[in-house]
């Protein structure tokens, strides 16, 4: 659950107002999964967990507190993951235990593919993070619902957009 911080206050703004519209937004924090830096990798721990935390509590995320889990940076070929020349996975979710995979690459070079549909490297981290952690909340891959539509974050692969439009989050604003 997300730790709603001021829901006191919003009720103390209803009251006083009349009007739930008159009560400020407060943000719900929720908690990001561990970051983990593997052994060989060469990427800033700290800058890493920012990212994710600012992916996690972005209101297009999944709006769940992702705690349980651990999200673990990894050279290709580590736990099934592979390079992104091998039309393989950059990442990888392991749902015994409570694990999520993302290689190097995914992280720090915009592959080809995702390119080709207009996404950009920071899109591409926050489709592969939250795509994994997605399976380990339960999620399946899914096709385009239909025509037109934002292509759902548990689409199966970053470039099969299918008739959907370009989208990399769960909850996309639309
Ligand atoms: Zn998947």
């Amino acid at each position: 659950m997300g730790v709603v911080v001021a829901s006191l206050w919003t009720l103390a703004g209803f009251a006083w107002n009349g009007a739930l519209s008159a009560a400020p937004q407060q943000p719900v924090r929720y908690a990001p999964p561990a970051v983990e830096i593997d052994t060989g990798v060469d990427l800033d721990l700290a800058e890493v967990a920012v990212e994710v935390d600012w992916m996690v509590n972005d209101p297009r995320g999944w709006r769940v507190d992702l705690d349980q889990f651990t999200l673990r940076i990894v050279e290709p070929g580590i736990g099934g993951t592979t390079s992104m020349d091998s039309k393989g996975h950059i990442g990888m979710a392991y749902d015994a235990e409570d694990l999520a995979l993302i290689t190097e690459e995914a992280w720090t070079v915009l592959g080809p593919r995702f390119a080709a549909v207009g996404g950009t490297l920071q899109d591409q981290r926050t489709w592969i993070v939250l795509h994994e952690l997605g399976h380990l909340l339960g999620h399946p891959h899914v096709d385009c619902p239909a025509a037109g539509q934002m292509a759902p974050v548990m689409r199966g692969a970053n470039f099969e957009l299918g008739d959907c439009t370009y989208n990399v989050w769960p909850h996309p604003m639309s």
